[in-house]
């Protein structure tokens, strides 16, 4: 897998300072093929590649992840945003009904989303009502009432007198069907071909300009792969649409067709299809599309969990240094950020080594005091915080000055980083201070 390629190629890199080319280049060619394994189409794939080496180039080297990894992270991004970010939803229109349109291939699905919307639009509290439109294949109304039954969900059908083999006025008479039935939802099925031709999408946008569907969906298979762009192209010229449902996402097809579909018409995918069951049907997630087309949701997973931990892995490393005696003000001002960020204060002091006998006054801490002895160390020269010993009498009142404390605090603060870090460095030369045996006492 591409996981599984990448993390052979970065087995030990950990770069400082930008991501260098190398690191991008080296990713950006196993990204490159993942995506045209997943049938992205190629143009879309240079776009896109492109977009991220781009971006990559401005990042700074993440602390938590290595740069295959951090290279990956910005890919995922950029794919989630193309794909639509958050998921769009449904409009409705201001005045019932709110017709819904679905355009597409024949055998792209868009019979069985019909039922599968209006099911899932009547478990949302909806009225649908399903119109067939589609008179060209001669058992589609058969299949669409068919469909509806199973959903529970009224079928429009032309009857004789009003409009056989007239789609486009079968659509007309349905949104006025509804109308009268107070049906507040209707879903036009209509025809599609095996490949694009005029007649077709003339037809489609016959049937658009007589309903003014407030959406329209394109619908298509997701294993239609190289070819998607195009049919994606033909239909949004032919008919135009708002949205995109994918469908038979249950088969093998990675999706590369969503991601050159959102890329190259800029239109949402709003729903996924994925099998024959009515239910097999939700709102598109660009999050779960983006792994799927990366194949490689173990190492998103991964990355997520090492940013997570790298936050506990700072702390520990602060506690580290500390009992090695290399504490600096620095670490100190960190790690009270740290603290702060994971909020329990007392919790995560008194988890630090030798500061347990410090846990009654930690019950006591005044969240309050961190911005006091953030103040004061912020205060303070890059030299000063990594030397504290420099810190005199004259740059004492300078600190407390730009604190807006006083010199008092500033030597309370002072002489309590050099109390802990005597102790610990008593500490890391074995044993703990005070007791009989311990070198250094
Ligand atoms: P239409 O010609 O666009 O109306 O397509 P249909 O709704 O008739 O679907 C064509 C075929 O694909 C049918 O056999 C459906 O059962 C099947 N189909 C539709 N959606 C899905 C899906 O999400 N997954 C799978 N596996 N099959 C589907
Ligand atoms: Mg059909």
């Amino acid at each position: 897998t591409l996981s599984d390629r990448l993390s052979e190629t970065f087995k030990a890199l950990r770069g400082k300072g930008r991501l260098s080319e190398a690191d991008i280049d080296a990713t950006a060619r196993e990204i490159r093929l993942a995506l045209l394994e997943a049938d992205v189409a190629l143009p879309v794939v240079k776009d896109f590649i492109a977009a991220v080496k781009e971006r990559a180039r401005g990042e700074e080297v993440s602390q938590a992840l290595n740069p295959a990894q951090q290279v990956v992270k910005i890919v995922n991004e950029e794919l989630v945003g193309i794909l639509g970010g958050e998921t769009r939803r449904l409009t409705f229109a201001k005045t019932p009904p709110t017709v819904i349109m679905l355009a597409g291939l024949q055998g792209s699905g868009k019979t069985t989303l019909a039922a599968k919307l209006a099911l899932w639009l009547k478990d949302q509290g909806k009225s649908p009502l399903l119109v067939a439109a589609d008179l060209q294949r001669p058992n589609a109304v058969n299949q669409l009432q068919v469909n509806g039954e199973r959903a529970g969900v009224t079928v429009f059908a032309p009857q004789p007198g009003n409009g056989v083999g007239d789609p486009v006025a079968v659509s007309r008479e349905g949104v006025a069907e509804a109308r009268r039935t107070l049906h507040d939802v209707v879903i036009i099925d209509t025809a599609g071909r095996l490949g694009i031709d005029e007649e077709l999408m003339r037809q489609a946008a016959d049937i658009r300009d007589a309903v003014t569907p407030d959406e329209i969906l394109f619908v298509v298979d997701a294993m239609i792969g190289q070819d998607a762009v195009n049919t994606a192209q033909a239909f949004l010229d032919g008919v135009g649409y708002d949205g995109v449902v994918l469908t038979k996402l249950d088969g093998d097809a990675r999706g590369g067709a969503a991601l050159s579909i959102a890329k190259m018409t800029g239109k949402p995918v709003m729903f996924a299809s994925a099998g024959e069951k009515l239910t097999d049907f939700d709102l598109f997630h660009p999050d779960r599309m983006a792994s799927r087309i990366l194949d490689m949701g173990d190492l998103l997973t991964l990355i997520e969990q090492a940013e997570k931990t790298f936050d506990a892995e700072q702390a520990a490393k602060a506690a580290a240094k500390l009992q090695e005696g290399e504490f600096t003000l620095d670490d100190f001002l960190e790690q009270m950020q740290q603290v702060r960020k994971m909020g329990s204060l007392t919790k995560m002091l008194g988890m630090l080594p030798g500061m347990g006998q410090f846990r009654d006054q930690l019950e006591n801490f005044d969240e309050r005091e961190i911005d006091r002895i953030q103040a004061i160390i912020q205060s303070m020269t890059p030299a000063e915080r990594a030397n504290p010993k420099m810190i005199d009498g004259s740059r004492r009142a300078r600190i407390a000055k730009g604190a807006g404390r006083t010199v008092a605090d500033v030597n309370q603060l002072v002489d309590r980083f050099f109390e802990a870090r005597k102790m610990m460095q008593q500490m890391a030369r074995g044993g703990m201070p005070g007791l009989p045996g311990s070198p250094g006492m």
